[in-house]
């Protein structure tokens, strides 16, 4: 391999998973692992198989799905862990087992009990185990920015000698400092012989802010893998963010002298499909995704701007998938027109789709003038189902005011069947909530509850998302509108939906 090509390992799927409130159903898995396959990542780590039957069924069909990247299960150097990763690898193109064993003293002593050389053993016998697979191994010494140095070179270079391909040094628990952990990597070459049979990989948490720097100190020092993911998602304050360090080693490269084989066109995409499916929303602010990341507001700077976008603008908009706001669609766009559009984004609909979405467009047009690319992402979210919905919105109509009791009435379509009922509650949204649960009467508690504007302007579309739990399994659900009360119920709905469509058939 090229020495200076950095290789991206996406674990959005399986420590993005792990984000508070960030579960995934195994289609939203699949549809992530698409869209990482079109964004060309190298790895994706699709899950933990052992842990549960959803984590095995959805490495086991991401395995099936994916043909380009490389598709990687995760399993403790334990027998049955490396067994269940390795069945549920087995469609894969490429596959890969990552094994992992906690090797700082706290961890060892306090989650083990075990010595230092029962570890080393249990990790050569897990490395073997998992080679009898396949030939893809990476391995792990958890906690690795807290082991203790000696111990960490013993293990990694036995772990090599047993037939690990990569080695990933992960700072668990986000502990490090950039030139600490950039010297870390460093002495690690220096000092494990056969360190350069393998692949170096760097994993970090960004409990300090810290994840992207450490990771670039680290590559700086000679590491060819960056364990990543979308939003930088992840175990408490997140990981490492995949759009900042690709585009750091992009908008650098000069200094770093490493280049990614990142198709960074698709980054914004990404980034949307991923907050869209676990509801985290992005901050404004956020570098690379943020709506505001390439905004301008000072005088100064737009009138620079306008002379040459380089003044104030280390890179383009366009170069990560923010794609040309300029063009607008309306009204007179017509269907073709929109179905072109659409293509260009990259969705190609069917007839049925197509049609579904073409009605919302007509009715946001007529509304709101101007539809922004954005906009036209929401409606076919919205619209764009990958399982049938049991229940579709009629119409609504709400009654609110300061002086009344807000009212809603709410007509849902199920089974080629209209069901009409009303509500009153704390606020219009609350009522038809309310008015949804009398129909679809499905016990349900709503835990979150979130509204942002998708584009500028007081006719921008609204897009809400609300997480509902039902027998400890959480659903989350989004919907879009000029109207946010609209996109309250088509995002209620929309979890119903999700949730009525994980329960078993019969019902
Ligand atoms: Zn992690």
């Amino acid at each position: 391999m090229d020495a200076n090509r950095v290789i991206v390992f996406d674990t959005t799927l399986r420590d993005g998973e792990q984000s508070p409130g960030a579960s995934m159903s195994v289609e939203d898995k699949i549809a992530i692992a698409c869209q990482l396959e079109r964004l060309n990542v190298d790895v994706i780590e699709a899950g933990f198989p052992i842990s549960s039957d959803a984590q095995f069924e959805g490495v086991r069909l991401v395995a099936q799905k994916v043909r380009t990247p490389t598709v990687c299960g995760l399993a403790r150097c334990v027998d049955q862990d490396i067994d269940k990763a390795a069945a549920a690898l087995e469609k894969a193109a490429k596959p890969r087992i990552h094994t992992f064993i906690a090797t700082s003293k706290i961890h060892m002593d306090k989650k083990f009990r075990k010595s230092e050389d029962e570890i080393l053993e249990m990790a050569i016998k897990g490395v073997r185990r998992a080679k009898s697979y396949c030939d893809d191994i990476e391995f792990s010494p958890e906690d690795s920015a807290r082991t203790g140095k000696e111990f960490l070179y013993r293990i990694v270079e036995a772990a090599i000698d047993a037939g690990a391909t990569t080695i990933n040094i992960p700072d668990t628990v986000g502990y490090a400092n950039p030139e600490e952990f950039g010297q870390l990597i460093n002495d690690i070459y220096a000092r494990v012989p056969n360190m350069h049979n393998a692949i170096l990989s760097v994993h970090c948490h960004n409990d300090l802010g810290l994840a992207v720097a450490n990771t670039l100190a680290a590559v700086r020092n000679g590491a060819q893998q960056v364990e990543v993911t979308i939003n930088g998602i992840g175990e408490r304050a997140g990981n490492c963010s995949l759009e900042e360090v690709v585009m750091a080693l992009k908008t650098r490269q000069a200094y770093y002298g490493k280049y990614t084989e990142i198709k960074t066109e698709e980054i914004v995409k990404t980034s949307r499909l991923v907050s869209t499916v676990t509801g985290m929303i992005v901050q404004p602010n956020k570098a690379i995704v943020g709506v505001n990341a390439f905004a301008h507001e000072a005088g100064i700077h737009q009138d620079a701007m306008l002379k040459d976008r380089t003044t104030y603008e280390i890179m383009t908009p366009e170069s990560v998938g923010w794609g040309d706001t300029k063009i607008v669609m309306g009204r007179h766009s017509g269907r073709h027109g929109l179905k072109s559009r659409l293509e260009d984004l990259g969705y190609n609909l069917s007839k049925d789709e197509l049609d579904k979405v073409y009605e919302r467009f007509l009715n946001v047009a007529d509304k709101k003038k101007e539809v922004f690319d954005a906009d036209l992402e929401a409606l076919v979210g919205d619209e764009v189902q990958d399982f049938e919905e049991a229940y579709r919105l009629d119409y609504f109509h709400i009654l609110s005011g300061d002086k009344v009791l807000p009212t809603a009435t709410i007509a849902l379509r199920h089974k080629n069947e209209i069901i009409q009922e009303a509500s009153v509650g704390d606020g219009p949204v609350d009522a038809a909530f309310k008015a949804i649960d009398k129909i679809i009467d499905e016990p349900v508690k709503l835990i979150d509850y979130t509204l942002q504007a998708l584009t500028s302007g007081k006719e921008a579309m609204g897009e809400v998302h609300v997480t509902i739990t039902n027998n400890g399994r959480k659903f989350v659900g989004r919907g879009a509108s000029t109207d946010v009360i609209e996109a309250s119920i088509r995002a209620y709905l929309h979890a119903h939906n999700k949730l009525r469509h994980a329960q078993p058939k019969s019902v």
